[in-house]
């Protein structure tokens, strides 16, 4: 096997392909990554007493019924990331109502599911419907059906509904009612942590293929060859390279800006079908922080607990009173611009450590728009306190805790049963020039399938493709950029020279 790669890229789909060609026996490779470190979207960080390690980037083996890398991990008699399954219902927690999941007078759960069914037969029975965000479509429900739904059930479900918008990095207005549910094949399983599943894989192919602090500045295609240039003037000479920059990087190279970190210029350009699915696919902005205590003051008895978005029973009336669709679409928009922005204008999705494993913190999910204001503070941790500050209390007086105290870099350790926060730990995949924010999502509108099939042809035969965005079956999640990286791979090792 004489054919040399390269790789760009070590995230989990560059890691993967290197050990793939390397088990092919193919040994000319290079793996050319930008970051000082493997990884890319896996990214495991330490707490503040040098002990915990948290997930900023991925966190879960997701469904886990038909997982190629879940089935792969488990099946190791030795060096698997250790996972749970963190099977739990979500604790719905409203800002004035406090708890409102599984709640005798309202059974919201019940009217959230029914619009998840409304959804499905909305698009899923015809083709030539059109798509809507997902605010829009929640309308439609609440308007064709308010008869049969109570005050508190058309106030309360929408906020319940809008927890997807934890899954897919935008807020209900953006997002795409079409893509907005999906099924679960499976249960998901929470990973502790996956920087153990990368070093695994990149230990599979030799070390010295690695070469970090090498972002590329552009790929051209020479007769047979491929010519690939890096930003510290090197230029490596290959029969194929793998390209698994995330979409939102690849999208820099049909801008005019060619200074833009990362970038990279394709000469020839990328070709109509690629250009063309780069304009029918998003990328969302999920982010992540840690809240990490000094010692659980709370109830850890539940998993899973999900803040609410405010609501009032103004949104509830409105809806009642409607008669026409359209208008009551720009009534409820006039009475959501209306409301301040701050941490109660959004739903957040907390994991409570202290049930999963006894340690004292919380992972929040957060999405667009607060993602890219949190992530823009640059870590400051007094500023993130303060925008979070009412939401973390009021969970804390819902499990029987006292308010939290910032103990961050503050010789506190004990009042009361107050919670004395001692740090945060912030994601930053929105300001950072090699991811650009967390993975492809759906606008209205959008269709992930140009995307996805434009990168499985590739530039052509020799420039590949490989990462979330390239692929149907776990398509944005590490099981689908795995599975691409093993798919590239194996298209080189048997596509003749
Ligand atoms: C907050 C968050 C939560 C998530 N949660 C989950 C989850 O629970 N479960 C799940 O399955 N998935 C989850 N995901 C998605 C998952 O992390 C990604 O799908 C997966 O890690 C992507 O791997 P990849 O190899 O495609 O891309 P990446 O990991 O991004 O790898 C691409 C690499 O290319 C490098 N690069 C970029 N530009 C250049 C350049 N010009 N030159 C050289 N190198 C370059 C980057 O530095 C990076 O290392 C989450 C992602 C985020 C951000």
């Amino acid at each position: 096997m004489s054919k040399k790669v390269i790789v760009i890229g070590a995230g989990i789909s560059g890691l993967k392909a290197a050990s793939t060609l390397y088990a092919n026996g193919i040994t000319d490779v290079k793996v050319l990554e930008a970051r000082q470190r493997i990884g890319g979207r896996l990214r495991t960080v330490t707490g503040f007493n040098g002990k915990q390690k948290y997930d900023l980037g991925a966190s879960w083996h997701h469904d886990t019924l038909c997982n190629e890398l879940f089935d792969e991990e488990v099946e190791l008699n030795e060096g698997a990331a250790p996972f749970i399954f963190d099977d739990d219902f979500n604790v719905y927690i409203d800002k004035e109502r406090g708890r409102v999941d599984m709640h005798p007078d309202m059974r919201l759960e019940f009217v959230d599911r029914e619009i998840e069914k409304f959804t499905d037969m909305q698009y899923h029975q015809r083709l030539d419907v059109e798509d809507m965000s997902f605010f829009e479509l929640i309308t439609k429900y609440l308007f064709e059906k308010k008869k049969f739904l109570t005050d508190d059930q058309i106030r309360y479900t929408p906020q319940i509904c809008r927890f997807l918008e934890l899954w897919h990095g935008f807020d209900w207005k953006s997002l795409s009612a079409k893509d907005t549910y999906f099924g679960h094949q499976g249960r998901n399983a929470l990973v502790l942590n996956f920087d153990v599943l990368v070093k695994r894989v990149a230990k599979s192919f030799p070390n010295e293929w690695i070469q970090l602090n090498t972002s590329i500045n552009s790929i051209t295609r020479k007769g047979k060859e491929v010519l690939v240039t890096t930003a510290n003037g090197e230029a490596h000479i290959a029969d194929y390279v793998i390209v698994t920059i995330p979409q939102s990087v690849l999208e820099l190279s049909l801008a005019a800006d060619k200074q833009i970190p990362g970038r990279i210029e394709f000469i020839p350009p990328l070709n109509k079908k690629i250009i063309k699915g780069l304009h029918s696919i998003h990328v969302g902005s999920l982010g992540k922080m840690i809240f990490e205590f000094q010692d659980a003051t709370w109830d850890a008895n539940h998993t899973k607990i999900v803040t609410l978005a405010q609501s009032s029973d103004k949104f509830a009336q409105i809806v009642k009173d409607a008669t026409d669709y359209d208008q009551l679409v720009k009534d409820l928009n006039v009475l959501d611009q209306q409301q301040d922005e701050n941490c109660w204008k959004h739903p957040f999705y907390f994991i409570n450590f202290a049930q999963i494993n006894g340690t004292p913190s919380f992972m929040m999910l957060m999405q667009e728009p607060v993602t890219r204001h949190i992530e823009s503070l640059n870590g400051d941790q007094d500023k993130i306190f303060d925008y979070f500050q009412p939401i973390l209390d009021k969970i804390m007086s819902t499990f029987g805790s006292d308010s939290v105290i910032n103990g961050i870099g503050k010789d506190i350790t004990k009042d009361g049963n107050h919670a004395i926060l001692k740090n945060i730990l912030s994601s930053s995949w929105t300001s950072d020039p090699y991811s650009r924010g967390s993975y492809t999502a759906c606008k209205p509108g959008d269709d992930g399938w140009d995307m996805i099939l434009a990168m499985n042809e590739g530039q052509d035969s020799r420039i590949r493709f490989a990462g979330e965005h390239t692929i149907m079956d776990g398509a944005g999640s590490v099981n689908g950029a795995w599975a691409s990286g093993r798919n590239e791979a194996e298209y080189i090792v048997n596509h003749s020279l």
